[in-house]
């Protein structure tokens, strides 16, 4: 199948946006839905059927999709398979609690399938509610049983989800400000990311001082700091602004860890999958996990997240983490078809071909641009970083927000992440095609050029 088979044809296409039947749709939720929405907040289109990478909308407009569900639909909306895989799967039991199915054996084998190197034989998997956010609790407690411990460590930039637990180990005090305390004893140590280095270094001279800061306060007994229970990295960051470190620091924090016996979590429920260029984003740095929070892309557009761990930390007891919804076997079908499909397809391979297509073409448009300060991405992984000059690297978020409209309005779909909401990142589906990126990307230059003369 050729990837272009599975999207609309005619994207991007504006028939009237905002069209009259969106604007009187959205007043309406406005009225009757709580106000902690937040896409159609910033992006207020009122979606009506997916496609491939596209998205139309109930005007009969047509999008090119570079938000891709929040990560979530690498293979696309509606993918072919994972539907006909659902389908089979519903016409039998849709319903079943943690108990014995074959789908749930044969999603099993297939994740334990695609692991790197000597995970592969060596993890058990466990499946939590459907949300990224309980994988990542379930990783916490985890390492809480296995280590009798209580701290963690976690980085500046980081995002793990919206619950007490989650929100304790991520960086936006946005999100927390109001609700402390949550979790106590969780420390930040500074992400590499080097755009705006916290020590004012340079990635080639800097000997990862920021790898070093976090081996100081495992090693002074007067760091404050007791041993942690572990620590939690993103090995790419996603919402902290799609941040790629070099490679050597993640493998760094990994070195670190073991070294002071502190169990190493990666948070791969955004980056996995594929989406960065390689199955995991841990991988990019060689390095191998104790405990890896997965979900989003897993489940092919429905929900399922869980964790993949050694198997010598399986130290838990029956249901020491339970709920009602612990894998739902419609979207344990959608997540067996998804992970054939991104084997079938290579869509690793595939994604960094076109991220690396992606990154240049962005490249090309920041070089001349004064408000671009950096272009970043790992595979289809991608954020353009707004500033307001290049020399003082301000962060501006409203031409940030500006360029995210304007945007839109010709057709394209792009979100708004980062520490100052300042980056522009694209993580489309990874079955988009170049034709698609190519459009995608000219009219984001176009958006880029009206907003920058506007200032
Ligand atoms: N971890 C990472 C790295 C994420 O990007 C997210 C969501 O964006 C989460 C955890 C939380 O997942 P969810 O929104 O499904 O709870």
């Amino acid at each position: 199948m050729a990837f272009d088979e599975l999207s609309f044809e005619e994207a991007p296409k504006i028939v009237e946006f905002p069209g009259s039947k969106s604007k009187k749709m959205l007043q309406h939720q406005k009225k009757i839905e709580g106000s902690a929405l937040s896409y159609p907040i910033s992006i207020p289109i009122v979606m009506d059927e997916g496609r491939g990478a596209t998205i139309k909308d109930v005007d009969g407009n047509i999008f090119i999709d570079f938000l891709g569900g929040a990560a979530v639909l690498s293979v696309g909306h509606c993918n072919p398979y994972v539907l006909e895989a659902v389908r089979t799967q519903q016409n039998k039991i849709t319903h079943t609690l943690d108990f014995t199915t074959e789908i749930r054996i044969e999603l099993i084998e297939k994740i334990r399938e695609v692991m790197p190197g000597n995970l592969k034989d060596n993890v058990k998997i466990q499946f939590g509610g459907p949300s990224g956010a309980d994988a990542v609790e379930m990783a916490l407690k985890l390492a809480k049983y296995y280590t009798d411990r209580h701290v963690f460590i976690s980085f500046e930039g980081a995002y793990h989800g919206m619950t007490a637990g989650t929100l304790s180990v991520s960086g936006g005090t946005y999100w927390k400000e109001r609700l402390m305390p949550l979790m106590p004893e969780v420390h930040f140590v500074p992400f590499a990311y080097c755009y705006r280095c916290p020590f004012n270094r340079v990635p080639d001279t800097c000997e990862l001082e920021c790898a070093s800061y976090y081996e100081h306060i495992l090693e002074d007994p007067y760091s404050g700091i007791f041993e942690p229970a572990a620590v939690l990295i993103e090995p790419i960051q996603g919402e902290g602004g799609s941040i790629v470190p070099p490679t050597t620091y993640v493998k760094r924090i990994e070195e670190i860890s073991r070294e002071y016996e502190v169990p190493f979590i990666c948070d791969e429920i955004q980056a996995g999958f594929c989406r960065t260029g390689k199955f995991f984003s841990f991988e990019h740095s060689n390095s191998t996990p104790d405990i890896m929070p997965i979900s989003k892309a897993l489940g092919g557009g429905f929900p399922l997240a869980g964790i993949v761990y050694r198997e010598e930390f399986d130290v838990w007891k029956k249901a020491f983490h339970c709920g009602t919804f612990r894998g739902n076997v419609s979207a344990m079908a959608a997540g067996v078809a998804t992970i054939d499909f991104m084997v079938e397809y290579d869509l690793a391979s595939y994604a960094k071909k076109m991220g690396d297509y992606m990154l240049s073409e962005l490249a090309k448009i920041g070089s001349t641009s004064r408000i671009i300060g950096d272009v970043r991405g790992s595979g289809l992984m991608i954020g353009v970083e707004i500033v307001e000059d290049k020399e003082t690297k301000h962060p501006s978020p409203n031409l940030t927000a500006a360029i995210r409209d304007e945007s839109l309005s010709r057709g394209i779909i792009l979100e708004i992440g980062g520490h100052y909401d300042n980056v522009i990142r694209f993580l489309p589906p990874l079955v988009i095609t170049k034709e698609q990126a190519e459009k995608g990307i000219a009219i984001f230059g176009e958006a880029v050029e009206k907003v920058e003369k506007s200032v």
